[in-house]
């Protein structure tokens, strides 16, 4: 069996690689069967991937563009959980968008929850398991997190709602099967409803039929109304349940493009998430590397990219990426991300680790003894001394 390596030679030799002329590759590989141009189009890595890719991974793309949506007066939901994807043991993402005064009802879950806020103004309440409650705006670029079993509501302020994306710290988690208030109360005995609070039965005479979910309020009136409503000084909680990523100061920033982090370092209370936000310029590419401590679940906000993975085997897979995917790299696969398309690309990243931690293939093959790596790659030490020394995250520098 010859190897991938020395076929590759062979043909580079040949002057088979590149450039294949558009219309040799069009004839050789065009579709002939039934097929769906509009969906085949989005996917060029898949149509005719490159030539170093080798052996297959399981399905590392999915969408929130043909998840159903669940709609309501007050806004919409949809998901995609490991039933979805199945790739995606760690992470579940759901993507919602709430209407001004559209709330999404008061409710608890076993998953933790990151939000990252892709379009304009939400409030949140949350309680934590010391009593200690919490109400806040975010705005595009911000995060929440509530730990597992703290409750919490979201509510969209005006003018326009607010859209989100939400991470469960949990693969198989469900948004659609979470613990509501009123589902609680709507099957608990009124008697047992009077005695629990104190009231006559009668009061709990009207609750709402069904699970409201989602459902249409007025807006809410300013913050201070809201906190002076819930303050007593001894239920403050220590820190934020909110965090400004997009404004954070970045961890590298290049001439490509820039790189946040937000993980229990900066933002204390996500101590089971990690996020990053990506940004990179046309052509720019985030470097190739790969995280020893969790999976890769990334939300793409906006532009075009395209990843490949690298795992054992070799395997190696290219897909493309757009606005509303979503990608899924496994914990210590390598994998690069280019931006193939002619505006900023920008994407979400979230691990379910307290930490954010990569290795940079660059930082690895620099600060090892140059003699060594020169024997395994058959290159110059002269040309390994070139390498990004300062693991630049995204490049060119
Ligand atoms: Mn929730
Ligand atoms: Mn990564």
């Amino acid at each position: 069996m010859i190897s991938r390596r020395v076929m590759l030679r062979a043909a580079a030799a040949a002057g088979a690689i590149l450039p294949v002329p558009a219309t040799a590759r069009a004839a050789g590989t065009a579709d002939q069967g039934p097929h769906n141009e509009d969906i085949a189009r989005q996917f060029p890595a898949a149509q005719s991937p490159p030539p170093t890719d080798v052996g297959s991974l399981p399905q590392f793309w999915a969408t929130f563009n043909n998840a159903p949506r669940r709609v309501t007066d007050g806004g919409w939901a949809r998901q995609d959980t490991k039933a979805d994807f199945p790739v995606s043991d760690t992470i579940a993402g759901v993507n919602m968008r709430l209407n001004s005064g559209g709330v999404r009802e008061l409710h608890w879950h076993r998953a933790s929850e990151l939000a990252y806020v892709t379009n304009g103004n939400c409030r949140i309440t949350v309680l934590d398991d010391q009593g200690r409650t919490d109400v806040s705006d975010v705005k595009t670029g911000d995060l929440w997190y509530f730990p597992a079993g703290f409750p919490h509501s979201l509510q969209g302020l005006g003018p326009g709602g607010c859209e989100f994306v939400i991470c469960f710290d949990n693969g198989g988690a469900s948004e659609f099967d979470t613990l509501p208030v009123t589902g609680w109360l709507a099957h608990t005995p009124p008697d047992i409803l009077a005695t629990n609070f104190g009231v006559p039965a009668a009061t709990f005479a009207h609750l709402p039929a069904g699970d409201p979910y989602i459902f249409q309020a007025r807006p809410p009136g300013p913050l201070s109304a809201d906190m002076e409503a819930i303050s007593e000084p001894e239920r403050q909680p220590p820190q934020p349940f909110t965090f400004a990523l997009a404004s954070t100061p970045p961890l590298r920033e290049t001439r490509s493009g820039a790189v946040r982090i937000a993980d229990s370092r900066n933002f204390k209370i996500s101590n089971t998430m990690a996020a990053s936000l990506v940004t990179l310029r046309p052509g720019a590419m985030r470097e190739l590397h790969w995280h020893p401590n969790a999976d890769e679940w990334q939300y793409w906000i906006r532009g075009r990219g395209q990843m490949t993975v690298f795992s054992g085997g070799p395997q190696a897979v290219t897909q493309n990426f757009g606005p509303g995917d979503i990608g899924y790299v496994k914990q210590n696969d390598g994998h690069y991300i280019k931006n193939v398309g002619s505006d900023e690309l920008q994407f979400l990243a979230v691990f379910r680790a307290p930490r954010y931690a990569d290795v940079s293939l660059s930082d690895w093959l620099t600060h090892t003894p140059p003699a060594l790596v020169a024997k395994h790659l058959n290159i110059d030490e002269a040309e390994i001394r070139r390498f990004p020394r300062d693991k630049p995250l995204v490049v060119p520098q």
